[in-house]
């Protein structure tokens, strides 16, 4: 070729065959790779050399022929784009596959094709001079689109005008990149020679332990554990009264012949007693700064629990002893509460314990058996002290809300008896039958609600509400703390897999419907699960791929054309591999590990028939939306309801029925037969699904009067707005509780408008301004404004009667 164009294109070029549209000259694409062909390029051209040259690939348009054998080069297209590869990205999932990113820098033509195998490579005419491609700004918002950290560059590439300087900026950028890839695989491989050296040691250990060196004979060995328990006794600090009841014991149990039943009972209290931390604390040490930036190190958000807890250590570090009242966190389930308890007791340098309150309904769940009783055994107090083998730790009472009640007594009162700072420095088990000084501990409890919390607990506890979260918090805590806890649980590193932030979003909205956050750490564990084995599987092969290095290049060309073929893909899966990349979880892989998305479409098909209505229900759980249908036919002027409904409930769909027929005229609503009566000879069904969760509540009132209004006008109600608020008999609408729960519901489920009582407008205060934006806000005073905010265009105009839907 003549040199006219100041820069050359390489005569010869690698092809790279791409069906996912044209690359034109000035324009960047992304394009999947993932047969065989392009990924042996891929792997020998971008990922090995270091020279300019290695790096241009001839890009030429393909339409895939399924008819055609994947080995046989398809006809090619004769004109091309040669292109510069700026960024490499590879996963594993579903299976082997790269993205690349190509920026086409000018035309050409094949002259001739000289070689097929491992991957086509021609003999090419340039046809565009390269400084003549455009330097448009859709390339600079292309490449803007990259990441933060590669946006610098990309700019300064972009910048330079004179090819040769812009050449001179990309190869670094790609010798780089090259030098990352080879420094993770290195890293990779020092992990693997750790785990080895780790698994050698093992078995040494294991020798140590030699079994039957101890076994003596039984009797003896009694004999010395006794001697034992009996010195530690002696040398226990614990309080006077506790020590006699032990020395009394001791003293019964030598007489005790060993075959008594209670010879083991008096011996394992014995134990207990001197395990016991009667006198061994930890030393708090309580800085209230450093506690702040361990509450904010570990949790996103949740600012006003965040401040509240620290008014309460900073009081406690200056009273230095703390009578008040006991903090109770509130909120749905997977927001942090125990988390934050976990917390507290890290900045105070104590131990944690967390006791689960949910169903116990026995006091002696809570303060032991006596033992004279079969079986008996401390209260969960007591064990938890030793378990944790101090006197001061931070006890976590977990959902004191689902404390139960029977006949074995009220465990609530014993609870109360534990919180109660005038009584619990004396508490007594009835395992252990004498007292133990509980005053040190420090209580904290967490429920869903208070609406069951039993009154006498409830006076004891100061209560702090931890709201939902929106779905922009959950993003910042799964990529904050989530996705790093469960990546280190499971062994991997970023280098192994990356979840980007639109995957996680789509796991928030697809695959989640909570207000906390649980659910979706859940799902990171499944995903990291899944990971691990394909990770785990890599290694294997690895260290296969390891051994033939060797035979690089075109020895191992067979074996990767036996790639494509299906059936020989478990054979020689080796090569295809790019297992210098992390493993990518896109939505493909997402569906692929989940399954399909749980929750989609839900809300719009639901909508599609007039008498179906969204309204917002407030749940111990969180807010939630809640769909309401309705259905007439022929009958007596009945109504059904179902869904379980409180009778509350109940009584607002009878409220909505009387006020819609009192105002049918108004609103020209007819029944089947055209009577303004509209439960004349036709009978009513309204269903509330979700038909196995017990409802009550005031709140679906409004709901209720636009699902009937929408059956009898036949209207449909547009499917983004929800609503909630209690109504009276003459059509006003009255406020409701949980606002701000219902309002996160709505945004969650993708709605667009909210009809709020008026008198609850002052509540939007609290709603993240974010979520605020994306929803518009309908407050109403009466059923009026309710339904014409609820149909398109308004309920009381272009209300014709007898509009009927025929599929009622
Ligand atoms: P709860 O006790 O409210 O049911 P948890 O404390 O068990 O919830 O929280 C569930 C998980 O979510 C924990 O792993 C916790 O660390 C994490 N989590 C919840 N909220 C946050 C937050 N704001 N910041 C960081 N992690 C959080």
């Amino acid at each position: 070729m003549s040199s006219v164009s100041p820069i050359q294109i390489p005569g010869r070029l690698p092809l790279l065959l791409t069906n996912e549209g044209v690359l034109l000259p000035g324009s960047t694409m992304r394009t999947s790779v993932d047969s065989a062909r392009n990924l042996q390029l891929v792997r020998s051209r971008l990922l090995k050399g270091t020279s300019l040259q290695s790096t241009i690939l001839g890009v030429i348009p393909n339409t895939p022929d399924p008819a055609s054998d994947a080995q046989d080069l398809p006809p090619l297209h004769r004109i091309g784009t040669a292109a510069l590869a700026v960024q490499v990205v590879g996963s594993n999932w579903p299976k082997p596959h790269y993205t690349l990113l190509i920026t086409g820098l000018c035309r050409f033509q094949i002259v001739q094709v000289l070689k097929e195998k491992p991957y086509p490579v021609a003999e090419v005419e340039q046809l565009d001079r390269l400084e003549e491609f455009p330097n448009t700004c859709k390339t600079r918002e292309e490449l803007g689109e990259l990441s933060e950290q590669f946006y610098k560059y990309a700019v300064q590439i972009l910048d330079a005008v004179s090819l040769e300087e812009r050449f001179k900026m990309t190869i670094p950028l790609l010798v780089r990149q090259i030098e990352g890839l080879k420094l993770l695989q290195k890293t990779r491989k020092h992990k693997q020679d750790d785990d080895k050296r780790v698994i050698a040691i093992r078995p040494i250990r294991r020798i140590t332990h030699i079994p039957g060196a101890l076994e003596d004979d039984d009797e003896d060995e009694d004999n010395d554990d006794i001697v034992m328990l009996e010195r530690k006794i002696r040398t226990s600090s614990m309080p006077e009264q506790a020590h006699k009841v032990c020395v009394k014991e001791i003293k019964r149990l030598k007489k005790m012949p060993q075959s008594m039943p209670e010879y083991a009972l008096t011996r394992n209290y014995l134990e207990l007693m001197v395990e016991l931390p009667w006198n061994k604390s930890t030393t708090d040490r309580l800085d209230i700064r450093a506690a702040r930036i361990l509450l904010d190190n570990d949790h996103y958000a949740m600012e006003k629990l965040k401040k509240r807890v620290l008014e309460y250590l900073a009081v406690r570090q200056l009273k230095n002893n703390l009578k008040g009242p006991i903090l109770c966190f509130v909120g749905p389930p997977g927001v942090g509460k125990t988390s934050v308890g976990r917390s507290v007791a890290k900045t105070l340098g104590r131990e944690f314990h967390r006791i689960a309150l949910g169903g116990v309904c026995d006091q002696s769940d809570i303060r032991g058996h006596r033992r004279t009783y079969v079986g008996s055994m401390p209260g969960r107090i007591i064990n938890g002290l030793k378990t944790v083998g101090v006197n001061n730790p931070v006890f976590l009472l977990d959902e004191v809300d689902k404390l139960g009640k029977s006949l074995q007594g009220d465990p609530a009162a014993a609870l109360l008896e534990v919180l109660d700072p005038e009584q619990n420095h004396n508490f007594t088990d009835h395992y252990l039958n004498v007292a133990f000084d509980l005053s040190q501990v420090l209580f904290i409890a967490t429920a869903n609600t208070t609406a069951t919390i039993p009154p006498a607990l409830l006076d004891r506890m100061e209560i702090i509400q931890v709201p939902g979260y929106t779905q922009e918090e959950k993003i910042e805590i799964a990529h904050r703390h989530l996705i790093p806890k469960q990546l280190e649980q499971h062994g991997l590193t970023p280098q192994q897999i990356q979840i980007p932030q639109v995957t996680t979003l789509d796991i928030i909205t697809r695959y989640t419907r909570e207000a906390g956050v649980r659910s979706l750490d859940r799902k990171f564990g499944a995903i990291c699960r899944a990971v691990a084995v394909k990770v785990a599987e890599g290694q294997h092969k690895e260290a296969k791929l390891d051994r033939s290095d060797v035979a690089e290049g075109e020895g191992c060309r067979e074996q990767i054309l036996e790639d494509a073929k299906p059936e020989s893909v478990s054979d020689t899966p080796d090569l295809a591999l790019p297992p210098e990349m992390p493993i990518l979880i896109d939505f493909h892989a997402l569906k692929d590990i989940l399954g399909p998305p749980m929750y989609e479409m839900e809300v719009s098909e639901r909508l599609s028939q007039p008498g179906v209505a969204i309204g917002l229900a407030w749940t111990p759980l969180g807010g939630e939306i809640m769909f309401v249908e309705a259905s007439r036919m022929d009958g007596e002027g009945q109504l059904t309801l179902t869904g379980q409904l409180g009778d509350v409930m109940k009584e607002s769909a009878h409220l909505a029925i009387s006020w819609l027929r009192s105002n049918a005229k108004k609103y020209h609503l007819t029944n089947a037969s055209g009577s303004f009566d509209l439960l004349d000879n036709t009978d009513i069904h309204l269903h509330f699904p979700a038909g196995a969760v017990t409802k009550d509540g005031p709140s679906a009132g409004v709901t209720i009067v636009t699902c009937l209004a929408s059956l009898f006008s036949g209207r449909l109600v547009r499917s983004d707005v929800a609503m909630t608020g209690e109504i009276t008999l003459r059509g006003l609408v009255l406020p409701v509780g949980g606002i701000k729960d219902k309002v996160l519901a709505a945004h969650r489920a993708g709605l667009k408008r909210v009809i709020i009582p008026q008198r609850n407008e002052k509540d939007l205060e609290e709603i993240p301004g974010n979520v605020r934006q994306d929803l518009s806000f309908v407050t109403a005073s009466s059923l009026d404004e309710v339904l014409n905010a609820a149909f398109d265009g308004g309920f009381t105009v272009n209300t014709r009667p007898g509009l009927l839907n025929s599929k009622l």
